[in-house]
């Protein structure tokens, strides 16, 4: 049986949070003056001398309605890093707990794992990229507080197998599993937020970073139970999403459609490199992908990345990860940046 309090790190349970003065008066109107803030204006005639909403209501109620979540089931970050960082520091105990990830997968769980001295477990993906069951449940263990599942997966690219994600939440794993949908856009799947209220252990993270264009914002997304996303709340520095960040994402969602044509047209133009690719004698192999990217396998990675990078063109070499030799991981471009790359991939074939 799951149980939070179980979980949660001792300190972390019975801390008492900071409270700000916007926690301790939260309403619109009045003289404030509780704040040490410049009552004026901020330099440059901006409109930014007042702390920010720490719990940026406004911006969870539209959130809340688009995705389907009630607004006490969000919890938004400073892009998904930042998430990834309080979910570690809630739940891990230093030099005891573990966390379970599955390479060749998003190198910042592994990292920001490190960084809190938190063990980091490893259960490769198989040869074709699917989660291997078997040894992720041979390797959890009562230490393992956090499994992360990348779906789909980076640098990979592709959705991992639904059911087996559903095997580890119905197992008798009690641990929080992390559901990683930053590229969901691109998927053609359904987010497992729909399933929130079945699984209390699951926390699913998306982001403003990649179909929305967004990355330079910082803006990441948690979606859990009320009771998670209260533990969060207690650890997180009161202001960690600027004012400008929340209108900014406000004025975003109200322009919704811009976002579903920019994925339609990005997978149009993976498609493009897709078939571009398969006529090239450098590659070697297009990996499947539900993303915005694509992971190929080239003869001579070096020389291709080099080749590329000394046309400015630049790409993510992953010939050194495991399971990726010789691969690189392309983004898709427009349609001219995309034409660019074939060009130079043409005088290497
Ligand atoms: C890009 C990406 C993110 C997004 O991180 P942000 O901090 O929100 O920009 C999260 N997870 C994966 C797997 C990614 O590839």
């Amino acid at each position: 049986m799951f149980n939070l309090e179980k979980l949660v790190r001792k300190h972390i349970l019975t801390l008492k949070p900071y409270s700000s003065a916007r926690d301790e008066y939260s309403g619109n109107e009045g003289i404030f003056i509780d704040a040490n803030e410049n009552p004026y204006h901020s330099v440059g005639n901006l409109d930014f001398n007042r702390y920010p909403d720490p719990y940026q209501k406004e911006l969870k109620k539209e959130i809340a309605e688009i995705k389907n979540v009630a607004a006490n089931q969000i919890f938004l970050g400073n892009g998904s890093d930042e998430i990834i960082d309080y979910i570690t520091r809630t739940f891990c105990e230093p030099y005891q707990d573990n966390i379970l990830i599955m390479p060749p997968t998003f190198a910042m769980y592994k990292v920001n794992a490190l960084i809190n001295t938190v063990e980091v477990k490893e259960a490769p993906l198989d040869q074709n990229f699917q989660m291997d069951e078997k040894k992720v449940h041979e390797l959890i263990d009562e230490n393992t507080k956090v499994v992360y599942v990348c779906t789909p997966n980076n640098p990979t690219g592709n959705n991992l197998a639904y059911q087996a994600i559903i095997n580890i939440l119905e197992s008798d794993y009690n641990g929080i599993v992390v559901i990683d949908e930053a590229y969901l856009e691109f998927s053609g799947r359904d987010s497992f937020t729909s399933m929130l209220d079945k699984y209390p252990n699951m926390i699913v993270l998306q982001t403003f970073s990649k179909a929305w264009g967004m990355a330079g914002l910082r803006l990441g997304m948690g979606f859990a139970s009320s009771e998670i996303i209260h533990m969060l709340n207690k650890i997180k520095p009161p202001y960690n999403l600027s004012q400008l960040t929340q209108e900014t994402a406000l004025k975003a969602l109200s322009q919704k459609e811009q976002m579903t044509k920019m994925v339609e047209d990005m997978i149009i133009e993976r498609k493009f490199l897709e078939e571009e690719f398969a006529k090239l004698s450098v590659v070697e192999k297009i990996y499947p992908s539900d993303t915005n990217f694509i992971l190929v396998r080239v003869s001579n990675p070096n020389k291709v990345f080099t080749t590329l990078l000394n046309k400015l063109i630049i790409v993510r070499n992953q010939s050194h990860v495991a399971q990726c030799e010789g691969c690189l991981r392309i983004t898709a471009g427009t349609r001219e940046e995309n034409i660019a790359l074939i060009e130079t991939l043409q005088e290497l074939s």
